[in-house]
């Protein structure tokens, strides 16, 4: 899905990376300089206070997910402070990308096709499937029947 995401970007000339390592910290706050600093030097790309719960509960669920992360601003790494006005100023900016990008995405996804997403928990679950009560099977049915039916 990151692949398809980053072609429609580009393909919309807007500057997209395909890959990035993000790290999400706790919210609402801008980091401090020698926390932007220290996050620069562990290899982090970008910064965030929301994406990665649903992130790693996709990847549970074996969905498909991708994170269009747009940047407001560069950390104070970069710049004297960070501003609610430059922030602000970028997502309304950001906006109609992100709308262009997820309206072409969902025109030409393939919900059929297979990917390793769906494949996420393949020997994942070393509890014996006769072990799990069938109360717990039936809550989890929708999630991971087809690994302990
Ligand atoms: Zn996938």
């Amino acid at each position: 899905m990151s692949n398809l995401l980053h072609k429609i970007a580009i393909e919309n000339g807007y500057n997209s990376h395909p890959k990035g390592t993000y790290v999400c910290i706790e919210g609402p706050q801008f980091s401090t300089r020698a926390e932007s600093n220290v996050y620069r030097s562990l290899g982090f790309d970008i910064i965030g206070m929301t994406a990665i719960p649903e992130a790693k509960l996709a990847r549970e669920a074996e969905i498909c997910y991708s994170t269009i992360a747009t940047v407001t601003d560069y950390d104070v790494w970069h710049e004297e402070d960070v501003t609610m006005e430059t922030i602000i100023g970028n997502v309304v900016k950001n906006e109609k990308a992100v709308r262009t990008i997820i309206r072409q995405a969902l025109e030409s996804l393939d919900i059929e096709q297979d990917c390793e997403c769906r494949h996420a928990l393949d020997g994942a679950i070393m509890t014996d499937p006769e072990m799990i009560p069938y109360e717990t099977k039936y809550r989890l049915k929708t999630l991971i029947g087809k690994y302990i039916d």
